[in-house]
């Protein structure tokens, strides 16, 4: 699974691991669970002010790659660092 560390934020040049095709990945962005947590916290705790703040900074992101070939999901990236991959 080497490719699954280089996974980041940006498109990949990846071999499938479900149709075993080289693909470029097509990724989702997506806030993670602790982002909307966060910002219904910090939204709360600034009467509405800040709560964007959370999302507007990138980290708490979950980017999920799927490959274009047979549209499998491939593996996911966070930089709170939770990495996971499907082999
Ligand atoms: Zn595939």
């Amino acid at each position: 699974m080497a490719f699954s560390t280089a996974m980041g934020q940006r498109e990949l040049l990846v071999v499938c691991p479900k149709c075993e095709r080289p693909t470029r990945t097509m990724v989702y962005k997506h806030p993670t669970t602790a982002a909307w947590i966060l910002g219904a916290c910090v939204c709360v705790l600034t009467l509405g002010l800040c709560g964007w703040v959370v999302f507007k900074y990138g980290k708490f992101y979950y980017y999920a790659h799927f490959c274009r070939e047979c549209k499998s999901f491939i593996g996911g990236f966070s930089r709170q660092g939770e990495i996971d991959c499907v082999k």
